[in-house]
């Protein structure tokens, strides 16, 4: 079952709903970031398919302190550590008003390319609007219970002074350097401490004002209880360091019923989405921002990325090759099941269709790997190729989905791709075909000659290929990596039969048969023993039609080799040929004699 359907069914679609999610705008936002918001976004479409009355709310935690500065921006920022981010100027040259919002305008823009459209609301409008002043109150009144459930819950302690709020200092503006210790009913004692966090230094005042009205901030513990409350949020999920026994998300909850005697909301615990291995972190710069990967991969793709694992497990990105390969081809895989499979499991087709921006129906997606080779051959129009590919003309909607496709393969080029995994045709011989076998040079050989009378179609070309490599004989990994190697001095590409149909005949026949090989090295590497041979042929008996024996003389006394050569068809039709030297021609035509008596086979 699909994770999500899992989830809902445990939610009451009587009553309206809301979901909410937030963000700190505190630095490009990363990829991983987006796991919840795209989570968040699917239960709210499938609760409205329900017929729900649901909302989708998120918010931007902008009174949040600047505590860490942005990757590569230190000489602007370091002078604002410690201020609300809202209060903090945007870097040199930005349009925007602040630092939150040209950090969370690039992350909302991600947002709308991928079909998500919450009610978005800025932290530093609830407290200026005095929406918070109630809940604030409260907590401020009720901070002794606040204290025993950090306490109890998780384990840290916070002495009898303490208060769960921080002001906007009134001399130097600093909101992550003050302390509260004391509340009137009316006003909170506070001082600018230089030395209550790492990150910034506090100025030292100490003063007396009113926490309401946008003056100061909830810790954001609290701030979660304050919006649960006042919101009215019903379903909230978080990432798995929030999530853990004890952790934040624990403390917020028992807030909430001890306080507000109110039940949290939902929770939908989601793992960490990890780039190679390692957690990104925006503040290190590491991995890659959610625009970047936006800017990358089309937006269905990075919806699907997101949503196909289950929320519990973590999703371990990468941008090599392989991955991104396997991850457009399994997208496509459930592409063709929901339009195209009479029996499509409730799962796939439901994924598929959450994965849509919108809803397109079905519509031509063009192979990726094909795309990639398309894309890095010289002198071809990919879109003019896979136009004549498909058999009847590109709609508009396919043509908007390969245009996309070849940006993302254009990007992947540019961005990520290692230069061995680059697909470029090599114009002449290249290094890497020097190692190839002289079994393989012989398959070349052999391909090189059935090319003339081959179908210029891609199943014929691969049929082809196939057949060859059973009347070379060579087995199928070793004949393709001895194409790919030959054409793009590499070991693997796209499917060969597709490839060939955008090479030149001439230009393949020529390459194939440029590298020499000895022909009895080639026989001893592609022979079987008389033993190998006879056991072959019992397992497969049963499936064999023919069995034809070509022998070989040796032609010259300098090397004296002899060899037999057996056709073996089987009843699909399909024929092998299999291969025994023999030292002398006399011990040769002992053995045919001896196979023909004891298989009644004419020579
Ligand atoms: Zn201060």
């Amino acid at each position: 079952m699909f994770w999500c359907n899992e989830l809902i069914n445990g939610i009451n679609t009587q009553l309206p709903q809301i979901i909410n999610d937030s963000k700190t705008p505190s630095g490009r936002a990363h990829v991983g970031a987006l796991r919840g918001v795209v989570i968040h976004d699917v239960i709210f479409r499938l609760l409205r398919e329900k017929g729900v009355a649901v909302r989708y709310l998120y918010g931007v935690d902008d009174y949040d302190p600047l505590d860490e500065l942005p990757y590569g921006k230190d000489e602007h920022f370091s002078q604002y550590l410690g201020m609300p981010l809202c209060q903090v100027p945007p870097p040199p040259g930005s349009q925007s008003g602040d630092m939150a919002d040209y950090y969370i305008s690039e992350f909302f823009s991600v947002f709308k390319e991928l079909g998500i459209h919450p009610e978005t609301y800025r932290m530093r409008d609830i407290y200026r609007s005095g929406q918070f002043d109630k809940v604030i109150d409260t907590i401020l009144c009720q901070a002794n219970i606040v204290r025993q459930i950090y306490k109890k819950v998780s384990k840290s302690e916070r002495p009898a002074h303490w208060y769960p709020f921080q002001v906007i200092c009134e001399q130097c503006g600093r909101i992550g350097t003050t302390e509260v210790s004391d509340y009137d009913g009316q006003e909170v004692t506070y001082t600018c401490r230089p030395d209550l966090v790492k990150w910034a230094k506090g100025c030292g005042y100490q003063g007396k004002m009113s926490p309401f009205r946008g003056n100061g901030k909830l810790p954001w513990k609290l701030e979660w209880v304050a919006k649960w409350q006042s919101l009215g949020i019903t379903i909230e999920g978080a990432g798995k360091d929030h999530a853990t026994k004890g952790g934040s998300r624990d403390v917020a909850s028992q807030c909430l019923r001890d306080i507000f005697h109110r039940e949290p909301p939902l929770n939908v615990p989601y793992e960490f989405f990890l780039v190679g291995g390692a957690k990104m972190s925006s503040s290190r710069g590491v991995g890659e921002s959610a625009r970047d990967m936006a800017d990358f991969l089309p937006p269905e793709l990075l919806r699907f990325l997101m949503i196909r694992p289950h929320p519990k497990k973590p999703i371990n990105f990468s941008a090599d090759e392989e991955y991104i390969i396997k991850l457009f081809n399994e997208f496509d895989r459930y592409h063709e099941q929901t339009y195209h499979r009479f029996q499509v499991s409730e799962e796939i087709k439901q994924t598929y269709l959450l994965s849509e921006v919108t809803p397109e129906g079905d519509y031509f997606n063009a192979n990726i790997q094909l795309l990639q080779a398309l894309v890095q051959m010289p002198h071809i129009d990919p879109v003019r190729e896979i136009d004549l590919r498909k058999g009847s003309s590109l709609t508009p909607v396919d043509l908007k989905h390969l245009q996309r496709r070849i940006e993302s393969v254009k990007y992947w080029l540019s961005h990520y791709a290692q230069e061995q995994e680059k697909l470029q045709l090599q114009l002449t011989l290249p290094v890497k075909a020097q190692e190839l076998t002289a079994l393989q040079r012989a398959f070349l050989h052999q391909l090189a000659q059935a090319l003339p009378t081959t179908d210029w179609i891609d199943d014929q070309l691969q049929t082809k290929i196939f057949e060859v490599a059973r009347l070379t004989p060579i087995k199928q990994p070793l004949a393709f990596q001895a194409i790919y190697r030959i054409l793009f001095n590499r070991d693997s590409g796209p499917k060969a039969g597709n490839l060939f149909m955008f090479l030149n005949q001439d230009f393949l026949i020529q390459r194939f048969q440029e590298l020499p090989y000895s022909p009895v090295d080639f026989w001893q590497e592609s022979c079987i023993t008389t033993q190998q041979l006879e056991d072959w042929l019992q397992e497969h008996k049963t499936t064999i039609t023919a069995i034809k024996a070509i022998p070989h003389f040796s032609l010259k006394e300098s090397h004296d080799m002899s060899m037999l050569e057996f056709a073996v068809t089987f009843t699909d039709h399909k024929t092998y040929l299999q291969r025994v030297i023999f030292e002398q021609n006399a011990e040769m035509e002992h053995y045919l004699k001896k196979f023909s008596e004891q298989t009644k086979i004419s020579v």
